[in-house]
């Protein structure tokens, strides 16, 4: 995993994370820059119920403009901000774009839930449910209209710590998502003692599934055991009609990939549900 990534570091922008020492501390300079002056920012990726075939969410993802060094992506920055500890001062920013931008939508009438990705790290920190909490009491915005997604192996980091983090983020009303589901190394006997609303399955067994019969078999029995579970399930990274036509009949609560739409800006967001209605209506 590691090497790959250090192959993709290398393959777009030079040795992110395995940089000399100067040239890491540059970028985390870079990165506290990017914050101040907007190059960082958030695109947003619509979710389709798929039963009713409407847009009911979307998910939050983070896109780094270097100035140099061009389009960054997260899976390169990320990383490199997880080992750096600089996630500390990512996260605390995303939460509140995501929290403000939720309550524009609100106001204006966009009911979605808004979903953005914590990192192993954000779970160790006893202060993320206060800061939640107050981000949702600052901007108004309905508990349950924010969706925070988590990797089993961000949880797996210290699964005791994160039960309990888990439990004060429940406990306020946001809904919790278990990313990149199946591929973690989190138990069933773990994961059943986790407040959370859904199974976000990861996109390796969503490609191809109507021609692969041993990932159809684990995404049927997957979707069986989260709704005798009272989890809903998504299905991230459908990218073909045959794909989303597999989901909806197995009974797939929703999906989320570029056969529905690619991450976009948040002021095209609104645009293009509604231009979605009503293509659905015709
Ligand atoms: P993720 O949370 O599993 O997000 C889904 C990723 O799959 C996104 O990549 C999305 O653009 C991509 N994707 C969606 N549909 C399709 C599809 O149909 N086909 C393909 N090939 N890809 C699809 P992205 O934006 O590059 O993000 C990669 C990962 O970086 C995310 O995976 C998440 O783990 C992390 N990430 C992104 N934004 C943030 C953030 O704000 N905070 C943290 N901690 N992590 C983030
Ligand atoms: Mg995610
Ligand atoms: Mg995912
Ligand atoms: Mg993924």
């Amino acid at each position: 995993d590691e090497a790959k990534r250090r192959h993709a570091g290398i393959a777009f922008v030079g040795e992110i994370g395995t940089e000399p020492a100067h040239e890491q501390l540059s970028l985390i300079g870079d990165m506290r820059e990017a914050m101040v002056n907007g190059d960082f920012n958030l695109v947003y990726q619509p979710k389709q119920a798929l039963q009713a075939g409407r847009i009911v969410a979307a998910e939050a993802l983070l896109r780094w403009r270097h100035p140099q060094r061009g389009m960054i992506a997260p899976s390169l920055f990320i990383p490199f901000a997880e080992q750096t500890g600089f996630i500390r001062e990512i996260t605390p920013w995303l939460l509140e774009s995501v929290v403000r931008q939720l309550s524009s939508w609100h106001e204006s009438g966009l009911d979605i839930t808004v979903s953005a990705n914590l990192s192993a790290l954000d779970l160790l920190d006893p202060g993320l449910s206060v800061r939640v909490r107050e981000l949702l009491e600052r901007y108004a915005v309905p508990p349950g209209r924010l969706c925070l997604e988590i990797t089993e192996s961000a949880l797996m980091a210290d699964p005791t710590v994160a039960l309990a983090h888990l439990a004060d983020l429940a406990a306020l009303g946001i809904k919790l998502s278990i990313d990149d589901y199946g591929v973690g190394q989190a138990s069933l006997a773990y994961l059943k003692m986790l407040p959370v609303h859904e199974l976000k399955l990861d996109r390796s067994f969503i490609t191809a599934i109507h021609k692969t019969p041993r990932n159809a078999a684990i995404v049927e029995s997957t979707i069986m055991l989260a709704h005798a579970l009272g989890l809903i399930v998504v299905a991230e990274g459908a990218e073909t009609e045959a794909e989303m036509r597999w989901l909806v009949e197995h009974g797939c609560d929703v999906a989320q990939g570029y056969f529905i739409a690619r991450p976009m800006p948040a002021q095209q967001l609104p645009g293009w549900i509604a231009s979605f209605r009503l293509l659905e209506a015709s």
